[in-house]
Order: structure tokens, then sequence, then C-alpha cells
């Protein structure tokens, strides 16, 4: 089996597929494995940054728990009962929730919004043909244009009529504060508002459960993870190609080239990347037409700093349109034993492909006005670091074409499986890899595939030594 993509998904599918009883390849085009979650140290220093606010949680699923948890040293691993995450919003900093505070709204406003978001009535959960249908129908117009509007335009630079259903779980803009400590909990036993209400300290989330603890090394970056899992690759005999991508594609033969001109057979493909890319690597009909996604880019600034952060959070959320930073990553408090500098990761995200970054200086101002640092704090040093495309804009017409990707591949190239954030199936890891396991397990075990190179080739190897046979006299031969 071939797995092409080399970022989390990819490596899953090939430690699913290896334990299923495949000889996997691995093919990733940077020099490293882990996509999204790997880590830097800029300027060959010794401080490492992530990209972004990566914390790995278990699944929930024991055997793929065992497969991405399963033999870590105690010692190297900090582990978090529960995720400690802040919003900032309404110009307010809430370091202890990962809500948006609906009390902050002018009285007027909160009050019609609250009228509408407990209003108990069981909304369908699908059947949108846009965000703005589903937002209206389960949380009212009233939020919808007072609260997702402004966020959704600062995130996706787009309003919730041309977004596609379900774009705002993408930023974690779910449930609310909206009532006291004390109320929310007692509402929270309806059903209906549980989805719509957030609880107004981290601590009491149930990610707590045994099985949800998330994890992180507790020196180093969260790259430390997938050289843990690279570690299980070499073990379970993957064969890992680093630095190539694909060339071209014989999906007939099952014969994979890559840029560096070496061939691959198989007899299963693993695919981890937008499935447009693939249809043109066959090259498939469809791909000339293909429409090119809007994208989002992200790009990442990475402070060292001699002032402390001043909430305790892993990490803050800026939901606020006034400010342009996305989120903040305070390493100080994901590994308060490691000494030195304190380190922070700021993600921007934008949607105007040649819009200026702000300097810097903008940023770490953006952190003092968020009070995550005091008004006197400076920093050291900053890295930027240009992420280029994170995500394409979630709408109506790019979930279409991600069906119509996959109904092409399933018909015309059947020995094909899309896996990943790319196929559509989830953003976030913890649904990736859920939905890659399924996948994986779908495909039928090795000994039942026929390789579709195998037939091609025996039947060449047998036209060639009937060619190379003497030729009888009086037979015909065309060529
Ligand atoms: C801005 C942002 C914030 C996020 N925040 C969170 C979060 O808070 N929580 C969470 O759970 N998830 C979050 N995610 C999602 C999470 O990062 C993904 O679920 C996860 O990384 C998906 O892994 P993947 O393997 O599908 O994709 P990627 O990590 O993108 O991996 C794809 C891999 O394919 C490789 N590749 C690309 N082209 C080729 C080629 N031609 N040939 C070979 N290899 C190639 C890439 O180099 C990369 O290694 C976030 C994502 C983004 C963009």
């Amino acid at each position: 089996m071939l797995i092409v993509g080399g970022g989390i998904a990819g490596i899953v599918a090939a430690l699913r597929a290896s334990e299923h009883g495949w000889t996997v390849t691995l093919v990733e085009r940077q020099p490293v494995l882990g996509g999204l979650l790997a880590s830097v140290r800029p300027a060959g220093g010794k401080h490492s940054f992530d990209f972004g606010t990566h914390i790995p949680a278990a699944t929930g699923d024991d055997e793929l728990d065992a497969l991405l948890f399963g033999g870590m040293r105690d010692e190297e691993w900090r582990v978090f009962p529960v995720l400690h995450a802040g919003t900032f919003w309404n110009g307010r900093l809430s370091p202890d929730s990962a809500c948006l505070d609906l009390r902050t709204l002018p009285p007027t406003d909160y009050a019609a919004v609250l009228t509408e978001m407990l209003d108990e009535t069981v909304v369908p959960a699908v059947g949108f043909e846009t965000l703005a249908d589903q937002l209206t129908a389960v949380y009212g117009p009233r939020l919808l244009a007072t609260v997702f509007e402004p966020v959704l335009r600062k995130f996706y630079g787009l309003g919730s009529a041309e977004l596609a259903p379900d774009a705002h779980r993408l930023f974690g803009l779910v449930r609310f504060l909206c009532l006291d400590p004390e109320t929310a909990r007692k509402v929270k036993r309806n059903p209906v508002l549980d989805g719509k209400v957030g609880l107004h300290d981290f601590r009491e989330t149930v990610l707590g459960a045994p099985t949800h603890l998330a994890r992180y090394p507790r020196a180093g970056g969260v790259g430390r993870w997938i050289d843990h899992l690279a570690r299980k690759l070499a073990d379970a005999g993957v064969n890992v190609r680093l630095g190539v991508g694909l060339s071209r594609l014989d999906a007939e033969r099952g014969v994979a080239t890559t840029t560096a001109e070496e061939t691959l057979e198989f007899d299963q493909l693993g695919w981890s990347l937008p499935p447009s890319q693939l249809l043109r690597l066959l090259p498939h009909s469809a791909a000339a037409s293909w429409p090119s996604p809007r994208l989002a880019t992200a790009t990442l600034y990475h402070f060292l700093t001699e002032s402390e952060p001043l909430p305790l959070s892993l990490y803050v959320t800026c939901y606020d349109p006034a400010f342009r930073l996305f989120r903040v990553t305070l390493y100080r408090n994901l590994q308060p034993d490691v000494g030195g500098p304190a380190r922070i990761t700021v993600e921007l995200i934008s949607t105007e492909a040649n819009s200026p970054r702000p300097s810097p200086e903008e940023i770490f101002d953006e952190l003092r006005r968020m009070n995550v640092m005091a008004e006197e704090a400076q920093f050291l040093r900053c890295f930027t670091q240009e992420l280029g495309p994170a995500f394409p804009l979630q709408t109506p017409a790019l979930h279409a074409a991600n069906r119509h990707a996959a109904e092409c591949v399933a018909v015309d190239f059947p020995q094909a499986f899309l896996l990943g954030r790319a196929a559509g199936n989830g953003f976030f890891m913890r649904d990736v890899l859920l939905d890659v396991c399924r996948t994986v397990a779908r495909v039928p075990g090795p000994s039942a595939i026929a390789r579709p190179g195998t037939v091609m080739r025996r039947i060449e190897t047998m036209i060639a030594a009937l060619r190379s046979r003497p030729a009888r006299p009086g037979s015909i031969h065309s060529h």
C-alpha cells in the first residue's frame, strides 16, 4: 500500500494498514514527518515552537489511543486531565473559559439573544444549505447578527450566507456563556440547551475522563509526538520516503513515480492531500474544470520574552474583530519546568492573499492590549513563519467539489481512498484520526486483493515471451 502525505493522517493510516498486514510505503514531500504537527527551532536555536496550538488528546477509541500514546514514558510527557483554554472577545479576556461570554453584550442585545438561545426546540442536525440557515435555526437571528457575523468575517472574510453549514465549528463557536455558573449547570441538563450553553470554568469540562487525557512533551514541542510515532513506523517496517512527492501515477498498472524518479508499486493508494491534486495527477477529465478553492493562509509569530504571560491558560483564542491575531499559545503554561525566556506562538489567519502582515511589534502590542502580557512587557526576539495555505474557506461550493472529487475517485480509481483533513470528513485531529481508522478498516485485506499491476505485468511478460520465440515458418506476425 502507498500512502501519500506524512501528516498525522498519513502516519496513522500507515500504522493501521501495517497492523492489518499491508506492506506500506509512506511518501512525504517535506524532509520531516508531521505536517502541521511538526515543531521548529528557528535560527538553529534551542527554543522549540509549534505550528500553532497542537495538544494531542486521546480519542476515546482504545485501539487507536494505544497506537497513538502507547509506550510514552511518563517522565517525558505532561498529562492534562482538562485543557485550560481562554478567550478574548468584546475587549475582555476570559482566561478560564473557551466560550464567548454573551453577558458582555449591551443589555438590549443580551436580553434578545438570551430569549432566542434558550429556545428548546429541537432543530434537525442536517439539511441546511448555508451556515446562515443553520445558525438562525439553532441560535436565532440576533446572535447570528451580533456575534457570529463579525467573528466569521474576521476568520473567513465571508458572511454566514456564503459559508457552508458547520463552518463555525472550526473556530469552536458552539457554546456560549449566557447565565450565571449555577444556572448554566442546571440548564445544561436539557440536551438541546446543553449544545448551546457553556460551562464557566474549564475545570468543569468532561475532558477529565481517563480516556480523554491530553498530552504534551515536558520539553521540546509537539514534534516529539511525531518522533515517537516515527519510531513506531520504523518498528512496523513502514518504508518512509521523505523529501519527495509523486510526479506520475499509472493507476491502471499500480505504479507511482516519485519526484526523485523512483518507481513505487502499489495495490492500494491512501491519499491525504486535497482530492483535486489526485485528480490532476491521474489525470482525470474532471481535473481540467476543477474550481480552485479560496484558501486562508496562516502566519506564525514565535516570540521569546523575559516577561511572564499574565493568564494561566495554555492558549487563548481571540475572537475580537478589532484585533488581528487568531490564537496565542503560551508554552510557559504548557511546560512550566522549562526555564529561560517565555515562548509564545501567535497565529494570524489571512483571507486576502496580498494583505500586508502586521509587524511583530503590532502583534505584541495586541498581546498587551489583550492583557495576555503586561503593559511594560517587551519581546527579546520574534521569528515569523509563513505557513502558507492553511485551510480552504468552508463554502457550499467547496463541499460540493469535495463530494464530487470523492465520487470521481470512488468510481474511476477504486483502489484509492481519501484520508485526513483534505478528504473533508473532519478538521480537528480527533475526527480526522477516527475517520482514518474507519477508512483503512474498510480497505479489503492485502490477501484479498490482486495487485492492479500484477495482471498487466503477467500479460506483458507472456507477450514478451511469445515475441522472443523464433517465428514458426508460415505463421503471420503483426507488429
Ligand atoms: C490554522 C489551523 C489550526 C488548527 N487547530 C487545531 C486545533 O486546535 N485542534 C485540532 O485538533 N486540530 C487543529 N487543526 C487541524 C489539525 O492540524 C489537523 O486535523 C491535522 O493536522 C490533519 O492532519 P493531516 O495529516 O490531514 O494534514 P497535514 O498536517 O496538513 O499533513 C499533510 C502532509 O502532506 C504533505 N504533503 C503535501 N503535499 C504533498 C505532496 N505533493 N506529496 C507528498 N506529501 C505532501 C505535507 O507536507 C504534510 O506533511 C488546525 C489546523 C489549522 C490549519
